[in-house]
C-alpha cells in the first residue's frame, strides 16, 4: 500500500478514528485506508494486537491469546489475500485429531458417523439420540418459546441430543473456546446460525443436511466464468511466528502517525457543524507520559474497545453529556494461559493431534484445567526438537479463582493434569503464565440488552460505529468480519453525508 503523510492528503479526504488496535480495529483501519480514507488508530496499550499476543523466548514461540483461527468469513479470506499472508499461514499437523476426557483419560472425538458408532465417548443411548434427532428432538417449552432469548446453550442441545452430549461435547467445547459453561450462555447469541437453523427446519441434523444440499446446488449452478478460489487446507491455522504476525502485518500497513500506541481515549464529542463538511467528531486521548488530553478532529469513529472501557469514556453530543448509563454491565470471564515445556523422554503417553479438552464433570476425576493444546505437536517450529510445548487454559466460569492463583500453584495444577492425561513426569522445565482478567465477554442469557445498547449508541450518535468481539462473535474471524463491516458502514455513511452536504449547499 502506498504510504503518504497527513500533510500530503487533500483536505477533502475523510478522516476516521479507530479506537482499539485489536484485530477488529486493525482490520477496519486497513480497509478504510485501502479505500482512500485518512485513518488514525488509538490504542491504550503500548503494543498492538489486543487478544493476539505471541511471545518468542529462548527458542520457544507461544501464544498467550488466540492460538489459531479459521477463515469461514469472506472478510478473512480477502484480508489474508490482500495482505499477502498466505505464505506465512501455518496449518497444524493432525488437526482433525482432538481429544476429550472421559473417565479421566483422553478419548478421540469422532469426526464422522462411522467413527461415532465405534467410539466410546458416548453411551449407545446418546448415539441413538444423535442419529434419531430428526424424529425425536423436543420443542422449546412454552416459557422459552415466549422469550426465546432466554434459552441457554445447554438447554438447546439437551432438547436435541440429551444431557450426555452436553456434558461430554458441548461443555468442553465451550470451556475451550469461550471459557464459559453451557448454562450461562445464550443460544441465540452464541450460535446464531444453529438457532436460525432450528427456527427454519426444526431438527438440527436435518437442517444441517438440507442446508448443505442447498449450498451444493447453489455452487453447482454457478456460472463457469466465476472466479475460482484456490483450494486451501480447511480448518484452523496460525502463522509463522504465531498469531501476532497477523496483527504486525496489519500494523505495517499503517504509517507511524496513523497508529498511536499508549494513547488511551478518554472522551469523544460530536458537534454537527453545518458550515463545514468535516470534523464533526473530536476524540481526545492521553498518553502514559503526557496525561493532558490531545484532541483530533475526525468525520467518523469506529469503536472497538470492550464495552467496560467504553463505559469509562465521556461522550458529549452538541455540548451536552451523552450519558452511557444505559450500557448494561457485561460479565467478563478471567482466564490464565499456562505455557509449559517437558523433555520428550519425560512424556510417557504423548498424543498426536490438536489438544485435549476437559469436561466440567471430569473434575470428579481430579482434573482442574479447561484443556491443553499440544502446541509443539501442532507447529513443530515452536520448540526445540527435544521438547514438548503445551498451552493449558485455567479459569473461566468453572474455576474463576484458579485463574488468579500463584504461578507455583498453577505449576502443580497443570503438572498434575498433564501427568494424568499425557504421562508427563516431574515438573516442567519451563513455565510461563499470563492472566487475562477479562478474557471473554460472556454472551449471557441477557445479551440482547447489550446488543440493544450498542444499537442505541449507534442510532443516537451519527458517525459512531461499534465493532469487535462484543458484537457478532468471539472468534478472531468474527472480530475481523465485524471490523470490516463497520468500515463498510463508515464508507457509506460518509458518502451519504457528503451527498447530503452537497445538496444542502
Ligand atoms: P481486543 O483484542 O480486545 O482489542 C480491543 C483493544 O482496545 C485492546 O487492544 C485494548 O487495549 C483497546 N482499548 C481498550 N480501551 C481503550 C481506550 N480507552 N482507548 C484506546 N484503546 C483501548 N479466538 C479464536 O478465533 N481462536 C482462538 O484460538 C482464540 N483463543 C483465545 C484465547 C484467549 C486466551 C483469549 C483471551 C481469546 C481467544 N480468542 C480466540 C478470542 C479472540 O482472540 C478475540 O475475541 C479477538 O482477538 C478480539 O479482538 P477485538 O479486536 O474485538 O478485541
Amino acid at each position: 500500500m502506498a504510504s503518504s503523510t497527513k500533510q500530503d492528503k487533500p483536505s477533502s479526504v475523510k478522516r476516521v478514528a479507530v479506537i482499539g488496535a485489536g484485530v477488529s480495529g486493525l482490520a477496519a483501519a486497513y480497509k478504510l485506508k485501502s479505500c482512500g480514507f485518512d485513518v488514525t488508530v488509538f490504542e491504550a496499550e503500548g503494543r498492538a494486537g489486543g487478544k493476539l499476543r505471541s511471545i518468542s523466548h529462548n527458542g520457544l514461540i507461544w501464544d498467550e491469546g488466540a492460538n489459531s483461527m479459521t477463515e469461514s468469513e469472506v472478510e478473512v479470506q480477502d484480508l489474508l489475500d490482500n495482505l499477502g499472508l498466505r505464505d506465512k499461514q501455518q496449518y497444524p499437523i493432525s488437526q482433525s485429531k482432538r481429544y476429550v476426557v472421559r473417565n479421566g483419560q483422553p478419548v478421540l472425538i469422532p469426526t464422522n458417523p462411522i467413527a461415532l458408532i465405534t467410539s466410546n465417548i458416548l453411551s449407545t443411548q446418546s448415539k441413538f439420540q444423535i442419529f434419531l434427532e430428526p424424529f425425536m428432538w423436543k420443542k422449546r417449552n412454552s416459557k422459552i418459546a415466549d422469550d426465546q432469548t432466554q434459552e441457554s446453550v445447554g438447554g438447546f442441545f439437551q432438547r436435541h441430543f440429551g444431557k450426555e452430549v452436553v456434558d461430554y461435547l458441548i461443555d468442553p467445547f465451550l470451556g475451550g473456546t469461550s471459557a464459559a459453561d453451557p448454562e450461562s450462555l445464550s443460544m441465540q447469541h452464541s450460535f446464531p446460525e444453529l438457532w436460525t437453523l432450528e427456527n427454519r427446519f426444526g431438527s438440527v441434523v436435518g437442517g444441517l443436511i438440507q442446508s448443505k444440499l442447498f449450498s451444493k446446488k447453489d455452487k453447482s449452478g454457478g456460472t463457469k466464468g466465476s472466479v475460482e478460489k484456490k483450494k486451501r487446507p480447511r480448518g484452523s491455522f496460525s502463522f509463522q511466528g504465531g498469531m501476532q504476525t497477523l496483527a504486525d502485518t496489519l500494523c505495517k500497513e499503517l504509517d507511524k502517525d496513523e497508529l498511536k500506541l499508549s494513547s488511551k481515549i478518554l472522551s469523544l464529542s460530536y458537534d454537527h457543524n453545518v458550515k463545514s463538511l468535516t470534523g464533526n467528531w473530536t476524540v481526545s486521548s492521553a498518553t502514559n507520559s503526557d496525561k493532558n488530553s490531545h484532541g483530533l478532529s475526525v468525520d467518523a469513529v469506529i469503536m472497538t474497545a470492550p464495552l467496560c472501557n467504553v463505559k469509562e469514556m465521556e461522550i458529549t453530543k452538541r455540548g451536552t453529556l451523552f450519558p452511557l448509563n444505559f450500557l448494561p454491565e457485561v460479565t467478563y470471564l478471567p482466564l490464565t494461559v499456562v505455557i509449559t515445556t517437558f523433555k520428550k523422554e519425560n512424556v510417557k503417553k504423548p498424543l498426536e493431534g490438536f489438544g485435549v479438552l476437559v469436561p466440567s464433570v471430569e473434575q470428579k476425576n481430579g482434573l482442574k484445567t479447561l484443556g491443553t493444546l499440544f502446541s509443539s505437536m501442532l507447529f513443530p517450529d515452536r520448540a526445540p526438537n527435544d521438547l514438548h510445548l503445551y498451552t493449558t487454559f485455567v479459569g473461566g466460569t468453572r474455576n474463576k479463582e484458579l485463574a488468579y492463583a500463584s504461578t507455583d500453584e498453577l505449576k502443580q495444577v497443570v503438572s498434575a493434569d498433564l501427568k494424568q492425561l499425557l504421562g508427563a513426569e516431574g515438573e516442567p522445565d519451563f513455565i510461563n503464565r499470563f492472566t487475562w482478567k477479562k478474557a471473554f465477554p460472556l454472551y449471557g442469557r441477557n445479551y440482547h440488552l447489550v446488543m440493544e445498547a450498542i444499537e442505541t449508541m449507534e442510532k443516537n450518535l451519527p458517525g459512531f460505529f461499534y465493532a469487535g468481539n462484543h458484537k457478532g462473535g468471539l472468534s478472531v474471524g468474527k472480530a475481523i468480519a465485524s471490523g470490516c463491516k463497520a468500515a463498510d458502514l463508515v464508507i457509506s455513511y460518509l458518502d451519504t453525508s457528503s451527498d447530503q452536504n452537497r445538496t444542502d449547499m
